[in-house]
């Protein structure tokens, strides 16, 4: 198994889990895989396609991505083919006779292809050793991506009753995994849930206070690196970009409202590595399979966690480390409202309201965001501390907040507990808005030192600590709990965190996994470029970045070396061996280094 790995695929060793489910399928049982994004799905039925003497068939509604996928399998030199709607009648006939032949292992086709006769025809004709249904989570009405397309994969149990299924997903709840097996009528499936923890991203949310400034000092850290911008509105997206042209870097807006060239072309360029920054609404992203992407900002936090997670994890596929900020602001919740309260079915209104609590939660709690994300999936999660967290890259410095407890308590009190956050603040702060008997108490301006966002913070801290209740709705207000009453009879000591700072977090570099010669990364990915371009495929067919910069770390010299590198097969060194090698070799020869 590891030989043909290495041959065909060009890793060394397996993932976790990838054996036991390939190991699974080979002995033809049908298979549930829940795994992150990234995660290495594509392999557990890649690989055992290998292994069948049949066909293996791949459901997949990633039409843009069927392309890419099929030139990555070629470039190892495995017999692969699509069908979909990009093709014309001819092609697809063309295509249909070769796997007819029985020349080619994995065929991706879309969903809808299942629902025409013809193709179902042409099906039975075939020697079908696997199904696979990639995304299998778009066939729930209870997940977010349903797509009733999928509906027609039914058929495929009553069609092919002995074939394995395997159905395959990123995100699902404990609901939708039943709800995929029932539909796919799956037969005593072995299940596979791994982790969702994704340990290379590091997720961070700052407060919506110049965020611009913050966005240029996070794109400075990454220098030469793909980054994308979620921006909430189409507007945004291109005011997003235009500013940044604007500092001189390139940048592209990507959303719904553009016209199909010029989103594909925008989309090309980012893809292809010739801009650094695309601006998106969230219309981007679904169906791109990028593997390079080092950071995912959030310009407005998104309205549930779930999409949230899935769009930070288009960051950081090739497994190196990789930024998420997520810029939050308690105003940005009118946004989200808009959309909601125009939602007519009251039940899917109140869901809808109850994930945007849920996201507020995150983005105001005080512990490790991993942790939280983890739980909220219904993950264990045994560290206290993830190291890859705003939070937990924070260094906690306690101070003594008796005092202006006691004052936050009381203002509270007084106010009679009909108050929002930024009223309170106000009073505390002395300003003259506040209505005027509020004037009068003893906590008007007692706080003067204090900045808006430290007192906002420790609030925070007093609500996650249970001393303030924060009401639900659109205009929550603050009052006292029982706890807070009773300090305010008898104080005791309270310690909270000190008020963060953002800048700390943004300039911390992340750890590079290998201390790489980064002059000869630069060069081999120009190398990469040109192959990719010529051939017209993204980069990644050719080679992931973690190849290369193994590559640039190693200074392999022939051909035996060159395929020890993670991500080398044998036909990719038969492809692209010499021309790599001649560049690390030039390179090398020119530093006087040693070689490896
Ligand atoms: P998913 O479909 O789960 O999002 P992919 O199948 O696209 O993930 O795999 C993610 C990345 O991991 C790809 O770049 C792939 O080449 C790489 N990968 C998968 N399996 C292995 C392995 N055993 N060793 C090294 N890299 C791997
Ligand atoms: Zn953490």
């Amino acid at each position: 198994m590891k030989n043909l790995l290495k041959a065909y695929f060009g890793y060394e060793e397996f993932r976790p889990m990838q054996l036991d489910i390939i190991n699974s399928i080979l002995q033809n049982q049908d298979t549930f895989i829940l795994m992150p994004t990234g995660g290495g799905k594509s392999l557990c039925y890649q690989f055992p396609a290998l292994k069948f003497n049949g066909l293996t068939l791949i459901i997949s509604p990633l039409i843009a991505l069927m392309k890419d996928q099929v030139d990555s399998l070629k470039a190892n030199g495995i017999s692969a083919e699509f069908i979909n709607s990009s093709l014309s009648y001819t092609d697809i006939i063309d295509i249909q006779y070769r796997i007819y032949q029985g020349e080619t292992k994995i065929l991706y086709v879309a969903p809808e292809r299942l629902a025409q006769d013809s193709f179902k025809k042409f099906l039975k004709t075939l020697d079908l050793s696997l199904i696979a249904v990639d995304e299998a989570h778009c066939i729930s009405e209870w997940g977010h991506e349903f797509r009733p397309d999928y509906r027609s994969l039914k058929n495929l149990r009553i069609m092919f009753p002995k074939v394995p299924m395997v159905a395959l997903t990123a995100t699902a709840t404990k609901k939708v995994r039943e709800d995929i097996i029932n539909q796919l009528s799956l037969k005593n499936p072995k299940i596979f849930i791994s982790s969702c923890n994704r340990e290379n991203l590091n997720l961070l949310v700052m407060k919506k206070k110049n965020s611009f400034d913050k966005i240029l000092e996070l794109i400075k850290k990454h220098e030469n690196e793909q980054i994308i911008i979620y921006c909430f509105s189409r507007k945004e997206t291109e005011k997003m970009a235009g500013d940044l042209i604007e500092r001189g870097y390139k940048a592209v807006f990507y959303h719904a409202g553009l016209n199909d060239e010029t989103r594909k072309k925008n989309q090309e360029l980012f893809i292809k590595d010739e801009v650094q920054i695309i601006a998106a609404t969230i219309a981007f992203g679904m169906g791109i399979d990028k593997s390079n992407v080092r950071m995912v900002i959030h310009c407005t936090f998104p309205k549930t966690i779930e999409g949230y997670y899935q769009e930070i994890g288009r960051a950081g596929r090739d497994g190196l480390k990789s930024d998420c900020v997520m810029f939050y602001a308690a105003r940005d919740k009118r946004k989200h409202d808009f959309f909601i309260n125009q939602i007519e079915n009251e039940k899917t209104r109140e869901y809808q309201k109850g994930k945007l609590r849920e996201i507020i939660d995150y983005a105001e709690s005080l512990s490790c965001r991993r942790k939280y994300i983890l739980n909220y999936f219904g993950e264990e999660c045994s560290n206290e501390k993830c190291n890859a967290c705003d939070i937990c890259l924070t260094k906690k410095e306690l101070f003594n907040a008796t005092k202006i407890a006691q004052n936050i308590f009381s203002c509270i009190d007084l106010t009679g507990g009909f108050f929002g956050t930024n009223y309170i603040i106000k009073v505390l702060k002395g300003k003259e808005s506040v209505k005027d008997w509020h004037k009068k108490f003893f906590v008007f301006g007692i706080e003067k030192d204090f900045s808006d966002d430290e007192l906002k913070e420790i609030i925070l801290s007093l609500i996650n600590l249970d001393f303030i209740k924060k009401s639900e709705g659109d205009y929550p207000t603050l009052s006292l709990t029982f706890k807070a009453r009773e300090f305010l009879q008898t104080p005791v000591k309270i310690e909270i965190q000190k008020p963060k700072e953002e800048e700390k977090i943004i300039t911390k570099k992340i750890k590079e996994d290998l201390d790489y010669d980064r002059i000869l990364f630069r060069k081999l990915k120009e190398l990469r470029k040109k192959i990719a371009d010529e051939r017209n495929v993204p980069a990644f067919v050719i080679f992931g970045n973690a190849s290369l910069q193994e590559m640039a770390y190693y200074f392999p010299c022939n051909k035996e070396s060159f395929l020890k590198i993670n991500g080398v097969g044998e036909t990719k060194l038969k492809s692209f061996g010499d021309v790599f090698l001649k560049v690390i070799n030039e390179y090398v020869g020119e530093n006087g280094f040693e070689k490896g």
